[in-house]
């Protein structure tokens, strides 16, 4: 039987140091809504794990809803989002916590939290498990975040290669040679979004 485990070349964060950064990051949402009703939306995929972590360490009552985003991009375009809601009623009127797995560019969170606000939801904060912010390419701070990487492609804790390795309880870096032909030089997320796969 193969191990995921042996596919990791190191591992950035261990599952102790994110749920502790998780706690700090939950109580410092609690005081943000202070009080007022809000929904947790989950971008699907990657964001299931941390999503289900985070809200169990926020004691206050909520709603969750999710929300699938699957970008279509190389390296010469800016790419494109499919975005599917489900359902779209719990918007409304809502305070909205938007939670992802990772702001890399920022397009996707950007273009949900637009999308959101179009569609009634009375404010839109924004929350990411990791932040890459040597990688951005729109103007956009998430206002909670866990953990800061590197430019470097992570996997575990939700976060994929090739739809695997998002059931790791930590976050790491694959062994170079399972990146494919590339010899490493190109984003492996590129080649995951051309597919139609949820992110
Ligand atoms: P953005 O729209 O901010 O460029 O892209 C965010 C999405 O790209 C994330 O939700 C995630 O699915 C994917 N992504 C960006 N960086 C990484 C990474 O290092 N590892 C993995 N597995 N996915 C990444
Ligand atoms: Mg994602």
């Amino acid at each position: 039987m193969s191990s995921l485990h042996a596919d990791i070349e190191r591992v950035l964060f261990s599952e102790d140091v994110i749920l502790a950064g998780i706690d700090q990051v939950a109580r410092a949402i609690v005081e943000r809504f202070d009080g007022r009703d809000f929904t947790v939306v989950s971008i699907l995929k990657g964001s299931c794990i941390f999503s289900a972590d985070l809200i169990r360490r926020i004691p206050v009552p909520l709603e969750l809803a999710f929300v699938s985003a699957s970008s279509y991009r190389d390296k010469t375009t800016s790419g494109e989002l499919e975005i599917s809601f489900f359902p779209t009623g719990e918007i409304e009127g809502r305070s909205l916590l938007l939670v992802d797995d990772i702001l890399d560019t920022g397009q996707t969170m950007s273009r949900l939290k637009a999308e959101f606000l179009a569609r009634g939801a009375s404010e839109v904060a924004t929350c990411v498990f990791l932040d890459k912010p040597s990688r951005r390419a729109v103007e956009l701070d998430a206002d909670f975040k866990v953990l800061e990487v590197d430019d470097l492609f992570v996997v575990g804790y939700g976060l994929d290669f090739n739809g695997r390795y998002r059931n790791l309880p930590y976050v790491g870096v694959l062994r170079p040679e399972l990146y494919g032909a590339a010899g490493g030089e190109t984003d492996p997320g590129a080649d995951e979004a051309r597919s139609s796969e949820a992110r």
